[in-house]
């Protein structure tokens, strides 16, 4: 695509968001930008610190002077990843996703200086280029003007058996009881939260995720996305 064009994307846990802009960025030959796994580092940083994951006036020095990269898994990196993340030259892709840093992460998202240090972060990797940008804040914080907002649901029962499978194809035991409850109460901390909630903006197009094949979910954005730009070009 030669002019920039933002998709934003919100949505609850294990809607399929990573998976659908994964591989709509993909098609679209633009990046991918998973802002979770910013916030994954960012526990990661207090937790190599040794700083408390309230320790706001701390933490944020830290996160606003540590290298972040997010990139496009290399040959060698392909092993079930959608991103290679690197936290100061170091590749933290999996390190990431243990359930200390996924809890630590919900912690820290909760401090508006965090959240101010990320959301720069991310805006500056948006301005010069596409993005597919997914999160829970995108389309009206981090990208208010972008091109095209989506959030992306499924039913309770549809995600907790999504994350359950997950969670069992790493080898973890997890009734899927205990992780219905977790995931309902990681939905309640990002609807509730005082900085930034999860929410629904007014012009965002809506699809959940529960009866569809990813497939048809991400060529029902791409087909959205041409007429988008067909549009822009006639007017
Ligand atoms: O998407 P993922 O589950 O990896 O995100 C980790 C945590 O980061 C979430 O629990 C959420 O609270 C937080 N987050 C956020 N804002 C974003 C992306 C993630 O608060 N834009």
């Amino acid at each position: 695509m030669n002019n920039k064009f933002q998709i934003a994307v919100d949505g609850p846990v294990a809607a399929g968001k990573g998976t659908v802009c994964r591989l709509v960025a993909e098609r679209l030959g633009i990046l991918y930008v998973d802002t979770g796994a910013m916030y994954r580092v960012a526990a990661m940083v207090a937790m190599s610190a040794g700083v408390d994951f309230q320790d706001e006036e701390k933490l944020v020095p830290l996160i606003k002077s540590a290298d972040i990269q997010l990139k496009i898994p290399q040959e060698n990196e392909k092993d079930g990843r959608l991103l290679t993340i690197l936290l100061d030259g170091k590749d933290v892709s999996w390190q990431i996703r243990t359930e200390i840093v996924g809890h630590g992460s919900s912690q820290v998202a909760k401090l508006a200086g965090v959240r101010q240090a990320l959301v720069k972060k991310q805006q500056d990797i948006a301005e010069n280029q596409s993005v597919v940008m997914e999160g829970r804040d995108i389309t009206y914080r981090v990208l208010p003007d972008a091109k095209l907002k989506i959030y992306l649901t499924g039913s309770d029962l549809v995600r907790a058996k999504r994350r359950h499978q997950q969670l069992l194809g790493k080898g973890r035991d997890l009734s899927f009881e205990e992780v219905r409850k977790d995931l309902l109460q990681r939905d309640h901390d990002d609807t509730t939260r005082e900085h930034d909630p999860l929410q629904i903006v007014s012009d965002a197009w809506v699809i959940d995720t529960s009866d569809m094949p990813i497939g048809k979910v991400v060529s029902m954005i791409i087909d959205r996305v041409k007429a988008i730009i067909s549009s822009n070009k006639h007017e």
